[in-house]
C-alpha cells in the first residue's frame, strides 16, 4: 500500500496529490477548482509580492482511535482569516466556502492523513493572496484563497520535552497598532532574524516583549504564551498578539480541570513566580520551557528539573491531544469528523 514512513514524518512540506483553489474575481468568489500542481501563476504585479496583501492559516486533521478523521476547529480558523482579510482589505471568505473547501482538500489526499498512534497528523494550510496587479499602493481587484495540505510528524520527536526561550528586546515582530493579531506573512518576516539569532544562541524562539514599553511578555515566538502558578493559567492580554485557537481551548480545558485563568498583562519580572511556563499553537499544541533567559540582562528563569515539564503542561496536552484524537469526548463541538 502506502510508502510512507509514518514514524519518520518532519515538520515540513510534504507533496500530495491535490490542491485547492477559489478565484475571487469582479467582486466575488468563484468555483473550487482542484489542481495537482505544486505551483501558481502570478502576475509579476500581484499585490501579495510587492504589498503584502497575504493571509494564512494553520490547523490539523488526525486520524482518531476509533480511524475517523478529525478536524479540529475548522470554523474559528475559518473566521480568524476572515479577521487576517479585513486587516489587509482582502475580501472575506465565506464560512460555508472555507469549510467545503478544507473539507474537500483534506479528502482528496485521504491517502496521506497518517493513521493514528503515531503522533503525526495531516497539516492543512489555507492561503488568501493578492493577485491583482497595482503598482501604486492599493489593494488588489482579484484574490486567490487556495489550501494545500501535508502529513507532518509529532513536533517532538522524542516526547514532550521542554525547550530553552530567549527574552528579545532589540526586535519587535509586530506594532501595538500593527498586523501582530492577525496571521499575516509580514509578522513571520520581522521575526526571523531575530528567531534566527535565538537558533544560533541555542534557543528555540526569542519571546518578544510589548513593543512600546518593552515590559510585559507578547508573543513566544511563532506562539502564544502562558504560565501557571496557584493553580491558575495566565496567558498575556495585548493588541499586537495573534490569539491562538489552541490556547482558546487550553483555557476552557484549563477551567474545566478546575484552575483559574486569567487573561492579563504579565510583566517580564513575574517569570519568576511561575511554576511552569510553555509555549502553545497548533504546530506543538503546548511546548514546555524549561528556561528562559533575558538576551540583554543574561537574567534566567528556570523551570524544570531534569529536563521534564511540569505536571499541569502535561495534563492540559494530554487532554486537548486527547479531545483532537478522539479518546476524549468532543463536549464543546470543536471536532468536525469526516464522513
Ligand atoms: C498561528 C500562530 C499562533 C498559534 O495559533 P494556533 O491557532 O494555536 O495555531 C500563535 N502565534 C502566532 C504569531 C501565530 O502566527
Amino acid at each position: 500500500m502506502s510508502a510512507i514512513d509514518w514514524k519518520g514524518l518532519l515538520f515540513g512540506y510534504f507533496k500530495t496529490d491535490y490542491n485547492i483553489r477559489c478565484s475571487y474575481i469582479n467582486g466575488k468568489w468563484g468555483k473550487l477548482e482542484v489542481s495537482d500542481s505544486e505551483y501558481i501563476t502570478l502576475h509579476i504585479a500581484a499585490t501579495c509580492l510587492h504589498y503584502g496583501q497575504e493571509a494564512f492559516e494553520g490547523m490539523k486533521a488526525f486520524t482518531g482511535i476509533d480511524g475517523k478523521i478529525r478536524i479540529f476547529r475548522l470554523d474559528e480558523n475559518g473566521k480568524r482569516m476572515n479577521r487576517s482579510a479585513l486587516g489587509l482589505m482582502m475580501p472575506e471568505i465565506p464560512a460555508e466556502l472555507f469549510r467545503e473547501a478544507v473539507i474537500k482538500a483534506v479528502k482528496l489526499n485521504i491517502k496521506h492523513i497518517p493513521p493514528h498512534g503515531h503522533g503525526a497528523s495531516l497539516y492543512i494550510r489555507p492561503l488568501l493572496i493578492g493577485t491583482g496587479a497595482q503598482v501604486g499602493v492599493s489593494p488588489a481587484k482579484e484574490y486567490m484563497f487556495l489550501i494545500f495540505v501535508g502529513p507532518v510528524g509529532p513536533y517532538f520527536k522524542e516526547g514532550f520535552s521542554p525547550v530553552r526561550m530567549q527574552i528579545v528586546k532589540d526586535f519587535d515582530r509586530a506594532a501595538p497598532l500593527g498586523t501582530g493579531s492577525i496571521k499575516v506573512g509580514g509578522n513571520y518576516a520581522a521575526s526571523l532574524r531575530a528567531g534566527d539569532r535565538a537558533h544560533q544562541e541555542g534557543y528555540a524562539s526569542a519571546i518578544f516583549l510589548d513593543a512600546k514599553e518593552k515590559k510585559y511578555i507578547d508573543e513566544a515566538g511563532p506562539a502564544n504564551f502562558f504560565g501557571i502558578k496557584n493553580n491558575t493559567y495566565v496567558t498575556p492580554d495585548s493588541v499586537s498578539i495573534l490569539p491562538s485557537i489552541t490556547n482558546m481551548s487550553l483555557r476552557v480545558i484549563a477551567e474545566e480541570m478546575g484552575m483559574k485563568v486569567e487573561k492579563r498583562q504579565i510583566p517580564v519580572e513575574e517569570l519568576a513566580e511561575f511554576e511552569e511556563v510553555g509555549a502553545c499553537g497548533t504546530a506543538a499544541v503546548i511546548s514546555p520551557i524549561c528556561k528562559i533567559v533575558d538576551r540583554e540582562t543574561g537574567k534566567e528563569y528556570i523551570y524544570c528539573k531534569n529536563g521534564k515539564a511540569g505536571p499541569i503542561s502535561e495534563k492540559l496536552y494530554n487532554k486537548l491531544k486527547g479531545i483532537q484524537e478522539g479518546l476524549e469526548p468532543d463536549k464543546y463541538g470543536w471536532i468536525t469528523v469526516l464522513e
